[in-house]
């Protein structure tokens, strides 16, 4: 994972998508899959504005065991049609390792999330696949933790990884759900050469703040950003909280394309 043996960015293409390098990506769609016409009108919406890959759980890691745990396999077809039909490409998270034959039926890019940056078994399984992983910075991780755990993969010969700051536990979390580490990402893009990408939904966790969160992330050198997006986000499944509307994340995608463009 380190620039020491790479010094040249890993640039990622996938049917639709190029990520890292000077290239400038947006992932964008609803928390979960909620309904085939549901995720099919989000991708559409954050594809208007300039989205090329449609995220969206359907395995869903819920603090409360009784809580709304994602479609399943139902999920991952609707979120396959939807990115189909638009053109699209399709990033889903996966739990477990037991799910890898049948997510990787469907997705273009495995996600990993927060909770299991350190499921080593996860982590190895998905070092054998041929498709990018999108490894989610753990709430609780120092940058060494996520570049070793980045390692898991590339050790295993996938090295088509897509790095996520989404922010970390600090001592306040009253009025944002997380803290985004602005810093950690041009120390990630000085320590190793894979896309480093920010996630400001998680990171705010309040809809109002995410704008300003995903710009400081972009001025700070994130070569892209993943949104959560719902247009009843009140009704949302899961933190609906923290959805933008199609129309807020339109005005995000212009002013992150602008800033992006003077760093
Ligand atoms: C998500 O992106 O749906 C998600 C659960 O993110 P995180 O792992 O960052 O909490």
């Amino acid at each position: 994972s380190s620039r020491l043996f790479h010094p040249s960015d890993t640039v990622i293409t996938t049917a639709h998508a190029t990520i890292g390098g000077d290239n400038f990506v947006l992932m964008a769609g609803p928390d979960s899959i909620e309904s085939a016409d549901h995720v099919l009108a989000m991708g559409a919406a954050v594809q208007e504005a300039g989205a090329t890959l449609l995220r969206g759980g359907s395995y869903k890691p819920r603090t409360s065991p009784y809580s709304f745990q994602g479609l399943g396999e139902a999920g991952l077809q609707m979120h396959r049609q939807a990115a189909d039909a638009l053109g699209m490409d399709m990033i889903t998270e996966i739990m477990d390792t037991r799910d890898v034959e049948i997510v990787g039926q469907y997705t273009d890019i495995f996600q990993v999330g927060t909770r299991n940056m350190q499921n080593f078994s996860l982590l190895k399984a998905l070092g054998q696949q041929s498709k990018p992983v999108a490894l989610k910075r753990g709430m609780s991780a120092s940058i060494d933790e996520l570049l070793s755990a980045a390692e898991y993969i590339a050790s295993e010969g996938n090295d088509q990884i897509i790095l996520i700051e989404r922010g970390i536990r600090t001592f306040d979390n009253k009025y944002t759900r997380n803290t985004m580490d602005v810093s950690a990402i041009p120390v990630l893009q000085e320590l190793t050469h894979y896309p480093v990408l920010a996630d400001p939904s998680h990171a705010a966790g309040v809809a109002h703040h995410v704008t300003s969160v995903g710009l400081a992330a972009v001025a700070a050198g994130a070569q892209g950003l993943m949104v959560e997006i719902h247009d009843h986000p009140e009704a949302a499944f899961v933190d609906g909280a923290q959805a933008l509307t199609p129309a807020q994340f339109a005005e995000l995608a212009d002013k992150a394309r602008t800033i992006h463009e003077i760093v």
